[in-house]
């Protein structure tokens, strides 16, 4: 019997032994491709030696000082090359140890922030539906995914949520999608309004929606919108790129395709690539300055805020893709898609095939002309899960796309080292799990 309490009580996931390249081996010698690198995650594979070459080297040399009494020569260098590639504006860097943590320390800051100026009735939080910040308390409240926050509800703070910009469901017939991105840009004013202005302190979003909905951008000029808006009415944006940032969809920040900056952004996942445990809220020169002139002193912090070991991972993962292996993301993710179009363009289960870069979501449906979404009894999205996994591949598949409830989806976020004949091998993976889930259902 396992001491390890897992995910699911009643079923125990195989030993991983070893992680070469693009693939995971289990101690029964499985191989499986890992077509969603986790949970977009392993953007460079795994077993690449330069990280861990670099990882190695900050052990030997000093694995760990707290920060309050050292920084550290990888965080100050991580911090550097973080603020030279990050949207305009984003010039300090708050190291932490993942995606929830970097939210919560994005909540307090923009709370901080207006406190310091003065403004201190400014506490209203806006985020959309169909979205995840994560799981700690704070950023399980501003996420919008329904059944993630259902038993947790009565523990959560009372926050807004306005729509996803969701063009394959909501873009109605004849609008143009710039009418559709302003349409929905429009709940934020209406929200912010409704609120009062003077006491909404920010709005929370993904630029391109990760695990709830599936790989879904924004339409364009949704997010020029957002950002007119928030300046109009002083509230900080915080974009959450913690899933699509550090090269997933093609530049190092997903913002910099949606030609705004954030005053406050948040990063994980890619930028460990999995070799350690680390995120990142980076905020804007205004945000920190506010605070060194006030109080000096930012009311947080968690132990191992700024691990030296993480951000030597960080540094090693962040030189390697800003020299030459996102550039290579947007050409790779046109040929997954090419394949994935291919393959699944015209079949009656799949209704919609998205996303941006190596991000990419494919939403069923029972119906392709109406849109009607599979019966959620059907748990058409475990089933698709095991049936990848029997395959040999990792994939993310997901339900409750429309509302929490209803639809179907699966992530795909392969790493960027793939070479076509790996897309070969996930696409015809998928293809398979996809053909024995529907046999097994009889769809
Ligand atoms: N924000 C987004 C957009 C995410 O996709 C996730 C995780 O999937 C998180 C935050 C939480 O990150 P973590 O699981 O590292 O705490």
């Amino acid at each position: 019997m396992s001491h390890v309490f897992p995910r699911h009580s009643n079923k125990l996931p195989p030993v991983g032994k070893l992680g070469s390249g693009v693939h995971l081996f289990d101690s029964e010698g499985r191989a499986y491709f890992d077509g969603s690198g986790g949970a977009a995650v392993s953007c460079l594979g795994h077993g690449d030696q330069d990280i861990i070459g670099a990882i190695t080297a900050q052990l030997e040399s000093m694995a760990f000082a707290h920060t309050s009494f050292l920084t550290s020569t990888p965080a100050e260098e991580l911090a550097d090359l973080l603020v030279l590639h990050a949207p305009e504006g984003l010039q300090h860097v708050y190291f932490v140890s993942g995606g929830s943590e970097a939210v919560e320390a994005a909540l307090k800051l923009a709370r901080q922030y207006y406190v310091e100026i003065g403004q201190p009735e400014r506490s209203k939080i806006i985020a959309r539906r169909q979205s995840y910040h994560g799981n700690t308390l704070g950023a399980l409240a501003v996420g919008g995914n329904a059944w993630r926050r259902a038993q947790f509800a009565p523990l959560l703070i009372d926050v807004s949520h306005i729509a996803p910009c969701y063009e394959y469901r909501d873009r109605l017939p004849g609008e143009t999608e710039q009418d559709f991105g302003q349409r929905m840009a429009q709940e934020l004013e209406d929200e912010i309004l409704r609120l009062g202005p003077e006491n909404v302190m920010a709005f929370v979003a993904e630029p391109v929606v990760g695990a709830t909905m599936g790989a879904v951008p924004a339409a364009e000029g949704y997010f020029k919108r957002i950002r007119e808006i928030c300046d109009t009415y002083g509230v900080v944006l915080i974009l959450d790129e913690v899933m699509c940032g550090m090269g997933r969809t093609g530049s190092l920040f997903a913002a910099d395709q949606e030609g705004i900056s954030p005053d406050i952004c948040t990063i994980a996942k890619g930028l460990g690539a999995g070799y350690q445990p680390i995120g990142a809220t980076l905020c804007s020169g205004k945000i920190f300055d506010a605070i060194k002139a006030g109080s000096g002193f930012f009311q947080h912090g968690h132990t191992y805020v700024g691990h030296p070991t993480a951000c030597a991972a960080g540094l090693a993962v962040v030189q390697k893709l800003t020299s030459g292996i996102v550039g290579q993301v947007e050409g790779k993710g046109q040929d997954l898609m090419n394949m994935l179009n291919d393959a699944f363009g015209q079949a009656p289960l799949v209704g919609d095939i998205r996303g941006r870069g190596l991000f990419i979501g494919l939403e069923f449906v029972a119906d392709r002309d109406s849109k009607a979404p599979l019966d959620p009894a059907l748990k058409f999205n475990a089933k698709l899960k095991a049936a990848a996994f029997e395959a040999g591949l990792i994939c993310y598949p997901m339900g409750g796309t429309i509302d929490g409830k209803r639809g179907d989806h699966v992530l795909l976020a392969p790493p960027f080292i793939s070479q076509p004949h790996h897309f070969e091998e996930l696409v015809g993976k998928l293809v398979t799990a996809v053909e024995q889930v529907s046999a097994d259902l009889g769809l």
